[in-house]
This record gives C-alpha cells, sequence and structure tokens, in this order.
C-alpha cells in the first residue's frame, strides 16, 4: 500500500531500519535479559540525529513532523520496543515544551533535549491517580517567585535516566474540577528534593525504566512553569492527543516484526513432509495478520499526517490509532507464538518476547477503554 512517504520520511526509514538491523536486533535478547537501560543504543540514536527527529530544525532537530517520528518508531519497534522508548519519551517528555513553552524555555530546553545530551520525561500518573488523572494529589505552593512542590509520581517511564522531567502538580484549592486545578512545571533532576524511588518489575519493555519519583520541598523557579497556572490538565490531554500515535507506531513495527519472523519460520519448518506454510490453516493465520497490520498502519500514518496537517479532531484519530494498532499487536504476536509452536514459547526465539512487549501498548498513555471514551466523546459531542 502506498502511503506517499515524501522523500524525507523514505530515508529516514531507511537509515533508521539499517542501523538498526546492524545494531539494535543483535542487543535486543540481551536488553531484554538484563532489564537495565541501554545506554549503548541511546549513544547510537543522539550520534545519529535520530533523537533529533521530534524537533525543529530551529531547536537543534532535523524534523518535528509527526508522521516522520512514526516512521522512526515503527522500523525501530520492529527490532526493539525498549530501544524504541528512547526516542517516544523523548518526544513525549518534550511536547508539553513545544506546545506551552515560551520561547526562552523552549530554546533553554529543547537543544540539549534534541542533540541527545540530555534525556526527558512526562510524569503525570500517581498511585491513586492513572486513567482519572485529573485526581492527582502532589502539590505546588507558589511562594515568591518560585514553587514549593510536594508528592510522588508512579510509572513514570525513563524517570531514573531522564534529565528534564515535566511534572504536572495541583496549584489551586480543593474543590476545584481537575480542568483548571494542575499546572505543568519543567523539572530538572538536578533540583534539591527530586528523588527516584523504586524501579518497576514488568512483564515486558524490560530495558526500560519505570520509576517512582519524589518531590520533598522541591523548588521549582515559577519561570519553568508551562503555560498558565491551572491549564495544565488541558495540556496534559493535548500532549497525549499527539503522542498516541507514537504509541500506535510502536504496537505497528512490534506487529510487523513479529509477522515477518512467522512468516520466515513458517518456510522453514517441515512436519508432515513440507513446510507448514502449505497448510491453508497457517495461511489463513499470516493473511489476517497481514490485513490487521495493513489497516492499523493506515490509521497510525492518518493520525500523523491529521497532526501534521493541524486537522480537527486529532483526539480521536490519535485514540483510534492507538486503540486499533495495539490491539492488532497483541494479537498478531500471540498468533506469531502460536507459528513457532514450542519454539515460539522459548526464550532462543523472539515472538514471545514481542508478545511481552506488545501488551503494554493496550495500557500506556490511556488504556484501551480510556480511548474508547475519547473516541464516543468525539462522536456524541454535538448528539445531545
Ligand atoms: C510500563 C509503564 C510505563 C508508563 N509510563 C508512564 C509515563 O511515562 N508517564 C506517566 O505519567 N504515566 C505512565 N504510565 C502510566 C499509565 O499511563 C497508566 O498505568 C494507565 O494510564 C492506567 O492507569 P492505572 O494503571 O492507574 O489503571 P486504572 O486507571 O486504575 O485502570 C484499571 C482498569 O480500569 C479501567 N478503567 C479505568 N477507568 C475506566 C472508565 N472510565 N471506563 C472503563 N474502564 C475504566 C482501565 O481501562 C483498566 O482496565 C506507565 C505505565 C506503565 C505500566
Amino acid at each position: 500500500m502506498d502511503f506517499s512517504l515524501n522523500e524525507e520520511q523514505q530515508q529516514i526509514r531507511e537509515m533508521v531500519h539499517d542501523l538498526c538491523l546492524e545494531r539494535v536486533e543483535p542487543r535486543a535478547a540481551e536488553i531484554d535479559e538484563s532489564g537495565e537501560f541501554p545506554w549503548d543504543v541511546k549513544e547510537l540514536f543522539a550520534k545519529h540525529d535520530i533523537l533529533a527527529i521530534p524537533f525543529t530544525p530551529e531547536y537543534g532537530g532535523i524534523s518535528g513532523g509527526a508522521l516522520t517520528l512514526i516512521v522512526a518508531v515503527e522500523e525501530i519497534s520492529k527490532f526493539c520496543v525498549t530501544s524504541s522508548l528512547i526516542l517516544s519519551v523523548q518526544s513525549l517528555g518534550s511536547l508539553p515544551i513545544w506546545l506551552a513553552g515560551t520561547e526562552e524555555q523552549k530554546r533553554r530546553y529543547l537543544p540539549p533535549l534534541a542533540r541527545g545530551e540530555h534525556l526527558a520525561a512526562y510524569a503525570l500518573t500517581e498511585p491513586g491517580s492513572g486513567s482519572d488523572a485529573g485526581g492527582m494529589r502532589t502539590r505546588a505552593i507558589k511562594r515568591g517567585d518560585r514553587y514549593v512542590i510536594n508528592g510522588s509520581k508512579t510509572f513514570i517511564t525513563g524517570g531514573s535516566v531522564a534529565d528534564t522531567i515535566v511534572v504536572f502538580a495541583r496549584t489551586d484549592q480543593d474543590g476545584d474540577t481537575p480542568a483548571r486545578n494542575i499546572s505543568a512545571f519543567i523539572v530538572e533532576k538536578t533540583m534539591p528534593g527530586f528523588k527516584v524511588g523504586k524501579l518497576e518489575k514488568k512483564l515486558g519493555i524490560r530495558g526500560s525504566p519505570t520509576a517512582q519519583l519524589f518531590f520533598e520541598d522541591l523548588e521549582v523557579p515559577a519561570a519553568n512553569r508551562l503555560g498558565g497556572e491551572g491549564e495544565g490538565f488541558r495540556l496534559a490531554m493535548r500532549v497525549l492527543d499527539h503522542s498516541r500515535p507514537g504509541i500506535a507506531a510502536q504496537a505497528l513495527g512490534i506487529a510487523e516484526g513479529a509477522f515477518d519472523l512467522a512468516r520466515r519460520y513458517a518456510r522453514d519448518r517441515h512436519q508432515f513432509g513440507k513446510p507448514i506454510v502449505e497448510f491453508q490453516g497457517i495461511q489463513f493465520m499470516l493473511a489476517d495478520m497481514a490485513t490487521q497490520i495493513e489497516a492499523a498502519r493506515a490509521l497510525t500514518y492518518a493520525s500523523g499526517d491529521a497532526l501534521d496537517r493541524s486537522l480537527p479532531d486529532i483526539g480521536s484519530s490519535s485514540s483510534m490509532a492507538k486503540l486499533f494498532a495495539s490491539d492488532t499487536a497483541m494479537r498478531v504476536t500471540t498468533d506469531a507464538v502460536q507459528i513457532l509452536g514450542g519454539y515460539g514459547y522459548l526464550r532462543d526465539f523472539p515472538a514471545e518476547r514481542m508478545m511481552r512487549d506488545a501488551k503494554i501498548t493496550q495500557i500506556y498513555e490511556g488504556t484501551n477503554e480510556i480511548q474508547r471514551f475519547v473516541i464516543a466523546r468525539e462522536l456524541l459531542k454535538d448528539s445531545a
């Protein structure tokens, strides 16, 4: 299917594909086994300007296009989802600055992220507030030209390795609606009172650190607030509208990687005197997998294109892409394990890792139940 990628997008796809095939795929099993953040892959991506993809040239980047980022995340995810998260989270953590930052904030924080010298994180979720992000308890109290932040965040991807963390906190009185009482702040890891708690042990994306963060009388200059006081919740939701196509791209890449593996295996594996790919049962599975992947790619690229063209209702198209592509990743990776039979269940082959990695795409940046909620709200908004 032709999605009319432009020359820049095609070049980036090829460059990322070749680099990951040669340097990232051989590391993928090790990264999963050790559960350690792959600093070597981060350096590789910085050196080849892959971490510069989410940023426009005026802030040291090489693109800034949503579809270009999608294509890059998709390619990395074919080989190693943990590694794709280094790029995805660089985008997620810098989006609040890009969308709501002042010129001064952008000039200060974006170029080191684009160069890959700094890493970013996005800290919204708390132990008691996941889907209901507006129920957060972390507080920021204004004292003169500073805010004092107290509270904690949980499940923060890259929280233990990030230099620049966008933290959402309540700034107003009890009883206000979430849409009005939350603000966003740029926090630096060196600020006194910033503490990293435990790293979670996970089913998949094991080399991507998922951290608890604590803020103990952490003082942030008022100049580090993003947007106006009380505008943080809206910003948090806008960021997710922009970043969910990236999760769809991750899911799409995993599904494509698993499909390629299953097709190759089905050609090589012989049972009953012939390659198992000659059995119609296997052919039908491959046909279903390929069809779902094509549909997931169409939705994912369309959501990136909608962002690049600033079309209305991007929330709904981003949610549809994430919902469909992540369900596709789960189905396709499960079928890939099935096609590999008993070998699919072993760590000797990447199919089981792909299946474990796929699951998170149905959960983070809003569970798929929440995506349905976003889509339905958009569908029904004019029908009251
Ligand atoms: C590995 C990992 C990395 C993450 N990275 C980040 C990060 O970098 N930054 C960050 O801020 N957060 C991050 N998260 C948090 C993630 O976004 C949340 O886990 C997710 O939004 C769900 O919240 P929860 O876990 O509290 O589940 P809950 O909100 O408690 O949901 C539990 C179940 O109830 C369902 N549910 C909840 N509300 C409704 C409803 N209204 N209708 C129907 N069903 C509903 C959910 O779909 C789910 O099935 C990460 C999580 C994980 C596991």
